[in-house]
Formats: C-alpha cells, sequence, structure tokens
C-alpha cells in the first residue's frame, strides 16, 4: 500500500495516531524534507515524532516547545480549562507545529480550543518559561519538557465555544483559582507580574483602589483630585492647606513623619507650576524638613517627585535611624522600606504617627509658613 500526504490528511485524528512504525517509515521513505515537515504538521509534530520513535516510543522524553495564553477578561479573571479524560485546570495552548513562529501557535491553539479570536498585536509576552516546572508525565507513561512561551491576552473577540463533552472552560477569580491545576508553575508567574504593576501604580499612585493605613478604602480615578475635593481623607488629616497645595501624611505607608504635598491643579511636572507656587511649594518643603527636624522625627529627609504619577505629589521621606540600620542609606532602599512598614506596622506605632501628625498640625498652624 503505497500512502501520499494526501490520503492521511482525510484520516480522522484517530487513524493518524495509530499509524503503525512500518507504515509511517513507508511513508516518509519518499519525502522531500518539506513534504516531512508538512506531513508532520498535518498529524501534529509530538504525535509524528512518537509515531518514528516505534517501539520506545513511550520510553522516549520528548522536548517541546509551546505557547499558552493567561487570557483575562473585563472583571480581571482569567480563562481556564480542564479536559474530560483529565480533571486538572490548565490553561489554552499547545505544541509548536515546525516552522512556526510562537506568536501563530498561541493564536491558532486559542482559536482551537476555545473559539476566541486574537490579534497579534494584543499578545503581551509574559515569559519564556523552561526548566523542571514544565515537565509533565502522562498516565501512558510519556513524558514530555516544554519550553513555553507565555502570553497575556487582554483584547480579544468572538464567543467562547467549547465541546462540553469532553472539554471544561471558566473563567476564575484570581484569588478563587481552583485546586487541582495543571501549570501553577505558568500562573504563578502571571500573578507575580500583575502584583508587581499593581505595587509599581501605588508608588506612583495610578492604582485605582488603595486602603489607607487605617483601613479605609477609597476608590478613584485620581487620588490627589480626590484628597484636594476632600473627598479622601489622609489618616490623621490634613496638616496644611493653602491655595496650591495641600499637606499630608502618606495615606498608603505607615511611617512616621512621611508626609506628601499635593497639588490642587491636576497637574504632572512641577514644570506647569507658576513660580509664586514654585516659590510657595519650596516654602512649605523648607517648613516641613524644620519641622520633621525639630520635633526629632528624623535627621535626614530625602525628596522624592515622580512625573509618571498621575497628579502632582511631592514626597518627604524621612530617614529614620532604624531604616538605616536595617536598609542602609539611599533611594533604592525607599521602596523596601515601605514595603515592610506596610506589612509590620503595630497598632503603637499608627497611633504613633497619629499623634507625630497632630503635633506637626499646631506646629504648622502657631505660625504661617510665610
Ligand atoms: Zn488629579
Amino acid at each position: 500500500m503505497k500512502m501520499k500526504i494526501e490520503d492521511i490528511k482525510k484520516m480522522s485524528v484517530e487513524q493518524q495516531r495509530n499509524l503503525t512504525y512500518d507504515e509511517i517509515k513507508k511513508i516518509i521513505e519518499p519525502l522531500t524534507s518539506d513534504e516531512i515537515i508538512e506531513l508532520s504538521n498535518i498529524i501534529g509534530y509530538p504525535v509524528f515524532t512518537r509515531l518514528c520513535m516505534g517501539d520506545i516510543k513511550h520510553r522516549f522524553v520528548l522536548l517541546q516547545d509551546g505557547a499558552a495564553a493567561i487570557i483575562v477578561n473585563k472583571e480581571g479573571q482569567i480563562l481556564l480549562q480542564s479536559r474530560a479524560d483529565n480533571d486538572k485546570w490548565g490553561l489554552p495552548g499547545g505544541c509548536q507545529e515546525l516552522g512556526e513562529r510562537f506568536q501563530d501557535t498561541v493564536i491558532r491553539e486559542i482559536k482551537e480550543e476555545t473559539n476566541l479570536d486574537v490579534l497579534e498585536k494584543d499578545l503581551e509576552l509574559i515569559d519564556i518559561v523552561s526548566g523542571s516546572s514544565r515537565r509533565n508525565d502522562y498516565p501512558n507513561g510519556d513524558v514530555v519538557i516544554n519550553n513555553t512561551a507565555l502570553y497575556c491576552i487582554r483584547n480579544y473577540s468572538g464567543e467562547l465555544k467549547f465541546n462540553s463533552e469532553s472539554k471544561n472552560m471558566k473563567f476564575f477569580d484570581i484569588d478563587n483559582l481552583p485546586k487541582n491545576q495543571n501549570d501553577p508553575d505558568l500562573i504563578e508567574l502571571y500573578l507575580q507580574g500583575i502584583n508587581k504593576e499593581n505595587r509599581d501604580d501605588e508608588l506612583v499612585g495610578n492604582s485605582r483602589v488603595m486602603i489607607d493605613f487605617l483601613g479605609n478604602k477609597y476608590y478613584y480615578e485620581c487620588a490627589g483630585c480626590d484628597i484636594v475635593n476632600k473627598k479622601m481623607t489622609p489618616p490623621g488629616g490634613i496638616i496644611y492647606e493653602d491655595e496650591s497645595f495641600i499637606l499630608a501624611c502618606d495615606p498608603d505607608v505607615p511611617i512616621e513623619g512621611f508626609l506628601v504635598i499635593t497639588a490642587k491643579d491636576h497637574i504632572k511636572s512641577i514644570t506647569e507650576l507658576s513660580s509664586e507656587k514654585q516659590q510657595d511649594l519650596m516654602n512649605i518643603v523648607n517648613k516641613s524638613i524644620n519641622l520633621l527636624k525639630e520635633l526629632d522625627i528624623t535627621k535626614e529627609v530625602t525628596i522624592l517627585q515622580e512625573e509618571r504619577s498621575r497628579h502632582f505629589h511631592m514626597w518627604l521621606f524621612p530617614n529614620q535611624e532604624w531604616m538605616v540600620k536595617k536598609f542602609g542609606k539611599g533611594a533604592s532602599y525607599i521602596r523596601d522600606i515601605c514595603e515592610y512598614s506596610k506589612e509590620s506596622a503595630t497598632e503603637e506605632d499608627i497611633e504613633q504617627i497619629l499623634q507625630t501628625n497632630k503635633k506637626l498640625i499646631e506646629a504648622f498652624n502657631q505660625n504661617d509658613v510665610d
């Protein structure tokens, strides 16, 4: 029997998988390398490779390249699927065909498995994941080690469709993921990524939700504007306010004397301030630093202002002795110090911060900035 590629195309997946070693050998013999690539892509590269292994096909550890997708819906939930023959929940994705790019693999697999359409411009590469966490042992003894291009996809179109008899598919809240997971390593990478994004956003005031250190939760478009409009009350209340600025303690990080000056105008840069307002700002900075020292809260202050922030604010960060001892000097430690303070602040610490705030309010209002 002489089989052509055309004949194999007509076979069912089941029939293709059941080709014997002798049959596949005969099929391949007259083929050119381009035809072999075509054949492997018809059968599917991993299946094709195993068929070519003959007797040792289940003893051969296969190295595969593939792609997987974290598909995120508008509610921030991620799509997982489970197959009837495997009750574990995994990500959409699969093996690369010969000659395919990762981008094509992930778009093709998503279409095949979920019916969703994704454009290449909407693929965000999270990482290339390799190593022992990518090992898969199958019930029939097959062992596969994957190298996986992991993408995040937030924009897609089409209607989710799948054969509910062979497959289940569902969007999950990220804080309520199923226990029985197929790709925990990939999901962990995604979660680490969004945690980092949130931290970066928090640090520059770009996140949309904030829980202050007293436990009050605020949803906002612009935290700066909400403080100016009094929709948000900084812990301990406003320390000082004039026509152009508000001085308060940082609402997010419980550190004694960690102050933030917010512009009343919704601007990003110090260069957008008139020279009178710039002078006004420097007066507030000057007075704040003097008071922090007079009240013995700190001997050194670091000033931070990021134009990446949505709304102009300037931080006055008190470098206290315990910080230098624990973290060392330098602006690079400020994030670590903030993280540490958020995790470890006790009720007494917070009480102390509020007391200091009171003292600052009194001191600021005793004699005017000018
Ligand atoms: Zn604003």
